[in-house]
């Protein structure tokens, strides 16, 4: 059977992998197929740094060839980076970078924000760690810093009452950005309109091809939620919990077209 979608978009951190870790191997060896068959997304709201870390190192073993079929969307989309097989590097095709007077907002609405619900946890930061963080086309806030432990950070907020409070206070006093809830800890900000439907808008353009050529992985697809944009951009969503989900979801995928 042909298959009927051309791209597979994926949420990374609790879609692909345990939040900032590596994608498993799992799905490294799910994944590799699909790039013969597919062209293959992930997008998140982290730098092209941790894209490195979470997804390409985990890949390398694939083939140049292969990887011109792979799209790395970092910082939500506002960001496109592709791999030249040429030069066997991975070349930035786009960057929407925010205005320093928008950033210097966002830093000041976010911490604002945590103070008032008393969720700015400074004590709680490794050294050289921060809470708040310019990613250049967003600005993203991580409630127990970066660096902090997968456990701490899957305990910090669970429910994401915490984050939730703390946009209610951002999206009344400074409306006209983007506030979405991913990740652990996460709230990442961008100006409104950007978020990862237009990321995955944009790269459909680029790719051209139409809304109903795409099917999207995201665990963060409820109202709030930083996949939520994708279902309001009317895209076909598989909402998932963690990697394992994923893992299943996609070789009943490929088994289907007969690729496993
Ligand atoms: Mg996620």
């Amino acid at each position: 059977m042909e298959p009927k979608k051309k791209l597979l978009a994926f949420d990374i951190d609790r879609t692909l992998s345990p939040p900032k870790q590596p994608i498993t191997e799992d799905i490294a060896g799910l994944l590799i197929p699909c790039l013969d068959y597919f062209e293959v997304c992930a997008i998140s709201g982290q730098r092209f740094e941790q894209f490195k870390i979470q997804v390409i190192g985990p890949l390398q073993n694939t083939s140049p060839s292969q990887l011109r079929h792979l799209h790395l969307l970092p910082a939500q989309g506002t960001q496109y980076y592709r791999y030249s097989a040429s030069t066997q590097k991975w070349i930035q095709m786009y960057s929407h970078t925010l205005a320093d007077d928008k950033v210097a907002r966002i830093f000041k609405i976010l911490e604002y924000a945590a103070r008032e619900t008393g969720y700015w946890e400074e004590d709680k930061l490794a050294d050289g760690d921060c809470i708040i963080e310019n990613r250049l086309s967003q600005v993203t806030f991580s409630g127990v810093g970066q660096k902090a432990t997968a456990a701490a950070k899957s305990a910090w907020d669970p429910d994401c009452k915490k984050r939730e409070a703390i946009v209610e206070i951002c999206r009344e006093l400074e409306p006209e950005f983007n506030y979405a809830i991913g990740g652990a800890t996460s709230i990442d900000t961008t100006v409104s309109g950007m978020n990862k439907g237009s990321g995955l808008q944009n790269l459909l353009f680029e790719l051209g091809m139409e809304k109903e050529d795409i099917l999207f992985f995201g665990d963060m697809t409820q109202p709030g939620g930083n996949d939520y944009s994708v279902i309001q951009a009317d895209m076909d969503t598989i909402t998932v919990r963690s990697p394992e989900d994923t893992a299943y979801a996609l070789r009943g995928i490929l088994g289907l077209y007969g690729i496993l």
